[in-house]
């Protein structure tokens, strides 16, 4: 087991220490000291009678990184990946605390550089050091880049083309918010070009892209969950540019029996880990594993499965919203229920939460009225909603196109607006939302980012 030093673990670990005088050099038993009331030091323990194997102590710094000073596992217990458990710790406190790099310095003639480099540290810089030379290893770990939750990606499943459009039509409206730096991709069901281009996006705008399993395809009985798993090991391998991989997931309908959805859900956990340990070692620590379940304990297990799996991300996706505009309705009081209770054991295992699908941004504030707010959540709900005639204001989600009462609707559209104090460049003229299509997407899309930034200051 693993846990915080307390200080009756001194003297273990100063002997665990003295042991590497060589790699570690004197260390000094009141650094040691000052590392446990300071809460830095993590120990592996034994579980019977919690003397201690190896411990690490760390230290964020005033960077923005963390820093590793020693590392040491006792000799009797070397070999047996107490060092990647201890590394792994120290990358949960990292996370925890938002911080985007591990750092460390290693004498270059040891052979714990291997060791680093095995644990996906890269070597960025060898400096000198007291006696001899540091080779300098940072990890980093990618994070959401805004601060506050939600922070929301940006869905853009679609073809290149009219992904291209929508970008320079933002760009060109002068709005300095930048949408695209969180994208969502389903992969799998979109064309090269449009990977290619979400590629570029990336580079671009210096992003976080996620890559969705397309487990929904599935649902919809467009392919079937062995496919899936197939084609996406072949294009995850492929493709290691993203930040975020999304698991295969096997999606339970609403008209499944309690036996059908159980059997779902073992299939997405038992698959999820063959899946992990069919990936380079690396991946599992851009893995998001999906949630799914009727019951309390069904999503119980999937969050613990998956964090035994090693994966610091789970997505819940146990409703889909439906329906143009993306209709509210969908949201039972059980799968709320269920969601916060998700959210609940997420937070006490020190994952993050994602929120697959949000439809609109009224949908986001019934969440957060229901004291749920997940750390991401995507949606595609502008976009769809804006081409099935919907226009979004922060509080509902309204008509104005295949309608009888146009007018009427529209003018209830200006109130809301209104209200919200909302303006932009797309719904400057109200009937640029009535006859273009592309008017009520960019305005769907400004007014989700507006709903965002005001659950941001909020939370
Ligand atoms: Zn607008």
């Amino acid at each position: 087991m693993v846990n915080l030093a307390d200080g009756q673990d001194l003297a273990a670990a100063k002997a665990i220490a003295d042991c590497y005088k060589n790699e570690l050099g004197f260390v000094r038993r009141a650094t040691l000291e000052k590392a446990i009331s300071q809460g830095r030091m993590i120990v592996a323990r034994k579980r019977e009678d919690r003397s201690i194997l190896g411990f690490v102590h760390f230290c964020c710094t005033r960077q923005g990184h963390v820093s590793i000073y020693e590392i040491a596992v006792h000799p009797n217990w070397r070999g047996r990946g107490l060092g990647r458990i201890l590394v792994d710790a120290v990358t949960n406190e990292a996370r925890k605390e938002k911080i985007e790099a591990l750092r460390l310095k290693c004498p270059v003639d040891l052979p714990a550089n291997g060791f680093y480099a095995r644990l996906g540290f890269v070597r960025t810089m060898v400096e000198d050091g007291k006696h001899r030379a540091l080779a300098v290893w940072e990890k980093r770990l990618p994070l959401l880049k805004e601060h506050g939750r939600p922070c929301f990606f940006v869905s853009l499943t679609s073809e290149a083309p009219k992904i291209r459009r929508v970008v320079r039509l933002w760009d060109a409206s002068g709005d300095p918010r930048d949408p695209f730096r969180h994208m969502v991709f389903t992969p799998l069901f979109s064309t090269n070009a449009a990977a290619k281009l979400i590629c570029r996006l990336k580079e671009e705008r210096d992003g976080v892209v996620m890559f969705d399993s397309g487990g929904y395809h599935v649902q919809m009985g467009k392919t079937s969950y062995e496919e899936l798993f197939d084609r996406l090991l072949r294009f995850y391998r492929e493709n290691d540019w993203a930040d975020w991989y999304v698991l295969p997931d096997h999606v339970p309908r609403s008209a499944d029996s309690d036996q059908e959805v159980e059997f779902k859900v073992r299939e997405t956990i038992g698959f999820a880990r063959l899946f992990v340990r069919m990936m380079p070692g690396k991946f599992v620590e851009k893995a998001i594993g999906v949630i799914h379940g009727r019951t309390e304990e069904q999503i119980h297990r999937c969050i613990s499965e998956y964090t035994r799996m090693g994966i610091g991300y789970v997505a819940f996706g146990s409703f889909g919203t439906s329906g143009p505009g993306g209709s509210v309705n969908m949201v039972s009081q059980k799968s709320l229920g269920l969601l916060g209770m998700a959210q609940g054991v997420a937070h006490e295992y020190g994952l993050r939460l994602h929120v697959f699908g949000i439809g609109s941004p009224n949908y986001l504030t019934r969440l957060a009225e229901a004291n749920i707010v997940p750390d991401s959540f995507d949606s595609a709900g502008w976009w769809k909603g804006g081409g099935f005639g919907y226009v979004f204001t922060s509080t509902r989600s309204l008509r104005v196109c295949y309608t009888r009462r146009i007018n009427s609707t529209l003018s209830r559209v200006a109130n809301c607006l209104a209200a919200d104090g909302h303006s932009c460049q797309f719904c400057r003229e109200l009937f640029w939302l009535r006859d273009s299509r592309l008017h009520r997407v960019m305005h769907n899309l400004v007014v989700t980012m507006e709903c965002v930034e005001k659950l941001q200051r909020e939370g």
